[in-house]
């Protein structure tokens, strides 16, 4: 047992950072520890797609770099450290040849660009992936050697993050081709027709689309890449922003003999994770994931509803962090998260979406021109969730009371 051994937050993104500020208001004397891959500066990701229109470089999103956040916190960080393994039995973390005991650990690890669609892909200089503030800073820097800083900019994929960076750029002066497998941007979230009018604002604002279309090959030209499409097009490009998704980064926990899923590290709503010592939150975590898999005596009680929420958001990820910080501090607290709607960052035409989270019996759909609201419906007609663009984008917080809570 090591009783003196430091709180253990393993990540500095939003989530262990939230969850470092939480824990230090409630206990000044707790010791913690922050690990993280990176740099640990203190940024919010979600402002590094609409940093060109707002003409913020990659340093000024950084609001503390990790001395600073060491010193607010009181907190031991370490950066550029990676974990490689987790010993839960005698609760000691490895890194490298060194073991770090830790009393309590929180995976706040986050999730991880997934996969180029073309394997040669990964290895091009001129194809990248934005994840987090060090990949920003690389991408800003090749965009601006760029000669006349124009770029032209390949984005594969159209979920929020290729269609929010999409935008950025446009609106940066680049040239912006947006290249998805889907009939229209944001399949994940908007019905047909409300992807449709995004879709067409995208064009009208000069950004090429390609839809119903995948990368089969990207080739060297020396002046830049071409790309080959799988119905023969070929398309110049400067550079490729990969935007296929993210998965949750879990293969350390699961390493370590914890219970995940592809959508995250198990927990229940205390975020603990099946080893009663360690917890997860933020992107990282399926949470209400373990009740659903089993009642821990083993029986398992898992249906449609309860198969565990991965929000990917940051509200939910703040919520966890307060709640969590609160069992951490000897008062047990279950997190719940309410119907927050996620408001994606395309000012070429706003939207904002409640997804539903189970499948809706169908989508009302009222409005015309840019202007949507997509009501997502049960069976009995009960309101699960909405998507909303243009003007109707307003609606969110009189349709947000009268929606189910996210997780409640
Ligand atoms: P991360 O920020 O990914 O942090 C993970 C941390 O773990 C990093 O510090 C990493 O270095 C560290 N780490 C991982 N593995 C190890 C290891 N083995 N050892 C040591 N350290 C390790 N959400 C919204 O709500 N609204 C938005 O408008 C929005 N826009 C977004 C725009 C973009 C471009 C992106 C990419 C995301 C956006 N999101 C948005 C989502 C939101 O940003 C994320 O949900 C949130 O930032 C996740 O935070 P996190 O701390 O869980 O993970």
């Amino acid at each position: 047992d090591h009783p003196f051994a430091p709180l253990t937050i393993i990540g500095t993104g939003m989530a262990g950072l939230g969850l470092a500020r939480a824990v230090r208001q409630r206990d000044p004397d707790r010791q913690i520890t922050l690990i993280s891959a990176d740099s640990g500066d203190d940024y919010v990701k979600p402002l590094l797609s609409s940093a060109f229109t707002k003409r913020q470089t990659a340093q000024a999103l950084v609001m503390r770099d990790a001395v600073e956040v060491a010193d607010a916190l009181q907190a031991r960080v370490r950066t550029h450290t990676t974990v490689d393994a987790i010993d839960t039995v005698s609760r000691q973390l490895r890194i490298g040849v060194e073991s770090l005991p830790y009393s309590q650990l929180v995976l706040a690890t986050g999730a991880a660009p997934r996969q180029p669609c073309t394997a040669e892909a990964s290895r091009h200089s001129r194809v990248f992936s934005i994840n987090d503030l060090d990949d920003y800073r690389r991408w800003r820097g090749v965009l601006e050697r760029h000669p006349g800083r124009q770029a032209r900019v390949a984005i594969i994929g159209a979920g929020l993050v290729g269609c929010e960076f999409a935008n950025d750029l446009q609106a940066g002066g680049h040239r912006v081709t947006l290249i998805a497998p889907e009939t229209t941007p944001l399949p994940r979230l908007l019905p047909p027709p409300l992807g449709r009018a995004l879709g067409e604002a995208f064009a009208a604002a000069g950004i090429r689309v390609r839809f119903e279309r995948q990368v089969t090959a990207i080739h060297d030209t020396g002046e830049g890449v071409a790309l080959t499409l799988n119905d023969g097009e070929s398309l110049e490009a400067d550079l490729v922003l990969m935007a296929t998704g993210l998965r949750p980064r879990t293969a350390l926990a699961e390493a370590a003999g914890l219970a995940v899923s592809p959508a995250g590290i198990l927990t229940d709503r205390r975020l603990t994770t099946s080893d009663p010592n360690v917890f997860a939150l933020g992107d990282v975590a399926c949470v209400g994931g373990l009740e659903a898999t089993s009642d821990r005596s083993g029986n398992a009680r898992g249906n449609a509803q309860h198969h565990g929420l991965n929000a990917m958001y940051v509200q939910p990820l703040q919520a966890s962090a307060k709640a969590l910080a609160a069992t951490l501090t000897g008062t047990p607290t279950e997190v719940s998260y309410a119907a927050w709607p996620v408001i994606v960052k395309t000012p070429l035409l706003p939207v904002a979406v409640l997804p539903p989270r189970q499948a809706p019996q169908r989508w009302r759909i009222e409005g015309d021109g840019d202007d949507f609201t997509a009501l997502a419906e049960d069976e009995a007609g009960r309101l699960l969730g909405f998507a909303l663009t243009g003007r109707c984008v307003r609606r969110k917080v009189e349709l947000a009371r009268v929606a189910p809570p996210l997780l409640g």
